[in-house]
């Protein structure tokens, strides 16, 4: 069976790592991982026809000559390969989790570090137990930084991901609700998250088998619930930033503008400057977003000009808050995904914004387990309550906390339309024109399929 430190040696040969045969890279290292529908042990003899150099296998049935490498378990060799890769590395890492914005803060931090370091981010959305050890394995001796987005839908996962990447500093964007299922509603949503601020501690929880490690937490003054949770830990090092003057601020900003995109005011409390600076995104919560990764530039030491440079040139391409001018219509696409925490603060958005006939189309939120049915139902209401002209929502589970035939004739007359599919039907209709759209549901809605009709 071989090591963690001879699949090592194989990788500093072999530093490309391929899990999928239809894209092997040449002279890569493949891991067979089993997934839900497949063992990828059976195609490890086309990832080596395919080009790669090695097949990490853990069936021996499959292990048809040298290039094929037995382990125990393919999962834990890729993980265990990642831990020690990074052991090797002297450089900060930055581990990022939270309920919402993690992709979003990672970007930011990414754009406004990139200005002076060699950093490396997670590519888009790999922030699982896969994700985060490839995302290790494509750091090179090259690398100044590092950037690690870490989601989690359950407890344990945040420390899993938090003793591979091993971060220097973390940040735990927020704590709201989402994948309540799996976490246990929002007190396991809180433990979940606070796993960061375990693993940033210099003395871990009891019978936790994190190495000691005594990091620095970036912690979002604003929030009382974040600050909380430090209070609860002894994080010993920890940079505040925040929208209020707090004086332990090293940043605090606030918005100038924000219809649709944000103009913000920021100040370096530490040399005391005042800058202005105008962004590509909407939505006030990424206020919060760009507030830490300023935060982060300016602890780094990057001056006001390259902090602003990242934060200006930063454009959201991913459906997360992506505006699109249509012939006809602004969206503000956020069909990526949805949660009561996330559907809460863009509807707040919506409703302070100064523009126009203003519409929302909200879509079923998923995973909310017990939970559903009175979520749907407060978000139906917050729509109902905010200062918007028209308000669609789609999907059953809205639709099942619809309100009675006569309560909705004498209000303001919300639409509520079954599937995706009726709402096309329906919006081809009646088109909407001259409007600010708000489309946001979750990932399986699949919202993008509204958009060729506006
Ligand atoms: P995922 O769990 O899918 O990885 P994420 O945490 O990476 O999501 P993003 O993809 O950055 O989050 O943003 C998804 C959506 O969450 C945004 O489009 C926006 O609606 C909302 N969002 C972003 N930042 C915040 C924030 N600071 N507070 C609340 N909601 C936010
Ligand atoms: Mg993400």
């Amino acid at each position: 069976m071989a090591t963690t430190e001879d699949i090592y040696q194989l990788y500093l040969q072999h530093p490309v790592i391929s899990t999928d045969t239809r894209k092997i890279a040449p002279g890569s290292l493949f891991f067979a991982l089993k997934g839900d529908k497949f063992d990828a042990n059976t195609f490890a003899e086309k990832a080596i026809e395919a080009g790669a150099a090695y097949a990490i296998i853990d069936n021996p049935a499959y292990a048809l000559g040298q290039k094929y490498i037995l382990v125990a378990d393919g999962l834990t060799a890729l993980q265990e390969l990642a831990t020690h890769h990074r052991r090797q590395l002297h450089i900060p890492i930055i581990g990022l989790t939270g309920t919402n914005g993690k992709t979003t803060t990672k970007e930011l931090i990414n754009a406004v570090l990139s200005q002076r370091f060699n950093t490396l981010a997670t590519e888009g959305n790999l922030n699982n137990h896969i994700g985060v050890p490839l995302t290790l394995l494509k750091i090179t001796a090259e690398h100044e930084m590092a950037v690690i987005e870490m989601g989690a839908n359950h407890q344990r996962e945040i420390a899993l991901l938090c003793s591979i990447a091993q971060p220097s500093h973390g940040l735990i964007t927020n704590v709201g609700k989402a994948h309540l299922e799996g976490f246990g509603g929002v007190e396991g949503v809180k433990k979940g998250k606070g796993e960061m601020y375990d693993y940033l501690t210099p003395q871990p929880p009891e019978g936790d088998a994190f190495e000691k490690h005594n990091g620095v937490a970036f912690i979002n003054s604003d929030d009382a619930v974040l600050m909380a949770m430090k209070d609860e830990r002894g994080l010993s090092s920890v940079i505040y930033y925040g929208k209020n003057d707090h004086s332990d601020n090293i940043v605090s900003g606030k918005l100038l503008d924000s219809s649709p995109l944000l103009i913000l005011e920021w100040k370096d409390n530490l040399e005391g400057g005042t800058y202005t600076v105008a962004t590509h995104l909407t939505g006030a919560y990424n206020l919060d977003n760009i507030l830490v990764a300023i935060a982060v530039g300016s602890t780094f030491g990057l001056s006001p000009e390259e902090i602003n440079a990242g934060v200006a040139g930063y454009e959201p391409k991913n459906n997360r808050s992506q505006i699109l001018h249509t012939a006809n219509n602004t969206l503000i696409c956020d069909f990526y995904n949805a949660n009561p925490s996330s559907m809460f603060v863009a509807i707040e958005n919506m409703d302070k914004m100064q523009s126009g006939h203003k519409v929302l189309i909200l879509g079923d939120m998923f995973e909310m387990g017990d939970e559903s049915a009175a979520e749907h139902a407060a978000v139906l209401q917050k729509a109902r309550e905010a200062n918007v002209n028209e308000r669609i929502f789609i999907g059953k589970d809205f639709a099942s906390v619809s309100p009675t035939a006569d309560e909705s004739l004498t209000a303001d007359k919300p639409t509520f339309y079954l599937t995706a599919e009726d709402a096309m039907v329906g919006l081809k209709r009646n088109p909407i024109t001259n409007a600010t759209v708000l489309i946001k549901g979750s990932r399986g809605m699949a919202l993008e399929r509204l958009v060729a009709l506006f």
